[in-house]
């Protein structure tokens, strides 16, 4: 694995930036912990003359996404399209769930906006905007809108998820640093340096279990973005699973519950584990558009949590 020299330790400081090609430490394999692209380690048995060292350790980690596997993410992109495929609401629920529930900021953003008239941008954005959401709209491909949402990636780093055909992969494409730079741009030379380095060596091997018992593997690697920050080469391509998500926990992930509970305050639901199917005392209503799906959600935990 290729690990960048960060420290500012007296003595490094000639060495920071620099990547090191390092082994990872039996022991951390022996008690399980894999290392991820993204991840801060401590390395050790520097060879400073062969760039080799030894990963020791990992430090804790800020946040975590698992497909694609990235440690310390500091942002999603949960992309849609407003045509081919149209936006299905169970299906936006379903990401957006997933993605309050990770804990990491996130984005929604409607692509392929030049496929579809005015009125129907603006029906999205106010029926997103009574989920309690702020989409950007965009064209990958007539780039246009984009500056918005390069702006919000500055410095970080970022996953791109979304179902498929909605034009992930172009979006990566378009927000990674690419030949568009001018070749006076000082970026540009960064970019040259560095290219090897970030497009091919610094990849996560990942094993993983496919649904047919053999293992597949997935190399992940960051990208860095034009005004800086790094991007996941691979999008998250599969439905999410909310496999750790408990029922109290689903019901924090819906602003439309997370405002009828604000409102309410002081007082709360009776009960402190209501799962708002009209208990008595209750403060949830039933009469929001995403009711409905909050309940199948419910059903699905229910289930999975009584085969535990
Ligand atoms: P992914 O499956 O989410 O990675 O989607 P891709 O990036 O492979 O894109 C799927 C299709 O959508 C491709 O044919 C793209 O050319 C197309 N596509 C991507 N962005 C746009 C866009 O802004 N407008 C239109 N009309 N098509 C787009
Ligand atoms: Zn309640």
């Amino acid at each position: 694995m290729r690990v960048i020299v960060a420290s500012t330790a007296p003595g490094l400081e000639q060495h920071q930036g620099a990547d090191l090609l390092c082994v990872v430490r039996a022991l951390l394999k022996k008690i399980r912990r894999r290392v991820l692209v993204g991840d801060r380690v401590l390395v050790g048995a520097v060879d400073w003359t062969d760039r080799r060292g030894m990963i020791e350790d990992v430090f804790e980690r800020r946040s975590e996404v698992a497909d694609p596997p990235v440690a310390n993410v500091d942002r999603l992109v949960l992309l849609f399209s407003l045509d081919q495929p149209q936006p299905e609401p169970a299906t936006l629920t379903r990401f957006l769930v997933d993605a309050e529930s990770a804990g990491i900021p996130f984005v929604l953003v409607f692509n392929k906006v030049e496929l579809v008239d005015q009125q129907t941008i603006s029906y999205w954005r106010d029926r997103l905007k009574s989920w309690g959401y702020d989409p950007l709209f965009l064209s990958v491909n007539q780039n246009s809108g984009l500056g918005a949402l390069e702006e919000m990636l500055e410095g970080q780093t970022t996953v791109v998820v979304g179902p498929s055909g909605v034009g992930k992969s172009s979006l990566i494409n378009a927000l990674r640093c690419n030949q568009n730079i001018s070749e006076e741009d000082p970026i540009h030379q960064l970019v040259e340096q560095n290219s090897k380095w970030f497009g091919e060596q610094r990849v996560g091997t990942v094993s993983k279990k496919s649904g047919k018992g053999k293992h597949t593997t997935r190399h992940v690697s960051l990208l860095p973005i034009v005004d800086g920050g790094f991007l996941a080469d691979t999008p998250g391509f599969n439905q999410p699973s909310l496999m750790k998500l408990t029922k109290q926990g689903l019901a924090e992930t819906f602003p439309e519950i997370r405002r009828m509970l604000e409102e309410n305050e002081p007082s709360q639901c009776l009960f402190n584990d209501c799962a708002h199917i009209g208990e008595r005392g209750c403060v949830v209503k039933g009469d929001w558009e995403r009711y409905p799906y909050y309940l199948q959600l419910l059903d699905e935990i229910k289930v999975r949590e009584s085969f535990q």
